[in-house]
């Protein structure tokens, strides 16, 4: 009988993406369940509807993953919040890098304990920064019920573990994202208070808030599109403390902040 089988719960997997791993074909696995309710979140199936989720456990995954193998180098775990099932993940990123597959995991940071345990298993973490470390502003956005101290404690706790891992294993490829919203968080003082903590990041991402329908909290579609020029303004502030700001926009994807800069100055 095997002794690595841990059932988890999922919304789908996305074959050889090249948009999740920088350079690398990956299969993404969209996981299910979430502690938090961003407003913004456009994975509310995953979070909110357990009809949504299909269930397999660690054994067959893992089965798929080396009948894939030829075609995809990487896995990503993203979601909902990967780490909600923290034993499924600990088992597949172990036995993923034995395998010799690239491992990255997505998270919001909210479960700092199992992040740290999982760190030795994965090439490249991306975790969300949603606002200043403001416990009861941090919160509000996340929809969070329960303590704020301790969600703020927690977040604030998995920035730390990364730059102290990313001084310990300088190939851990690290990324932080903060989704920018208009009147929300779509402040300079605020992101600049960002990127003075997470300096250290290899990437730093500002996310074009994009309203649609299928938001958690369907109010904020009125919002609209947060304007391309003003995420630019806002990276400009980022970049004084990161290296390596990126935007992400519904016209454009990702794109580094220098060249937007520059194609911008062309257009003048
Ligand atoms: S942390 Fe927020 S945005 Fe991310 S999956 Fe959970 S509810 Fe959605």
């Amino acid at each position: 009988m095997s002794v690595f089988m841990t059932e988890f719960k999922y919304g789908g997997i996305l074959e050889g993406s090249t948009e999740y791993y920088e350079g690398k074909k990956a299969a993404v696995v969209f996981m299910a369940g979430c502690p938090l309710r961003c407003g913004y979140c456009f994975s509310a199936p995953l979070i909110l509807s357990s009809q949504e989720w299909q269930v397999s456990d660690t054994e067959r995954l893992m089965e798929y993953f080396e009948r894939k193998k030829a075609e995809m180098e990487a896995v990503v775990f993203t979601g909902a919040e990967p780490l909600h099932q923290a034993e499924a993940l600990m088992e597949l990123c172990r036995k993923l890098r034995e395998k010799e597959f690239l491992v990255r995991v997505e998270t919001s940071g909210f479960y700092a304990d199992a992040l740290e345990r999982l760190l030795p298993f994965v090439n490249n973490v991306a975790m969300d920064v949603k606002t200043t470390f403001h416990a009861e502003k941090y919160a509000q956005l996340t929809g969070f019920r329960g303590e704020p101290a301790t969600l703020m404690q927690d977040t604030y706790r998995s920035v730390v573990i990364l730059r102290h891992a990313k001084e310990q294993r300088p190939d851990l490829y690290v990324e932080f994202r903060t989704t920018v919203i208009p009147d929300v968080n779509d402040d300079s003082v605020l992101i600049e208070s960002i990127a003075k903590e997470v300096s250290f990041a290899d990437k730093y991402a500002l996310q074009q808030f994009m309203a649609g329908p299928t938001l958690n909290d369907p109010s904020l579609e009125k919002l609209g599109d947060l304007p391309k020029f003003r995420l630019i303004e806002l990276a400009e502030v980022a970049a004084r403390h990161v290296k390596n700001v990126v935007l992400r926009t519904r016209e454009d994807g990702e794109q580094p902040f220098e060249a937007t800069t520059m194609a911008n100055t062309q257009q003048l």
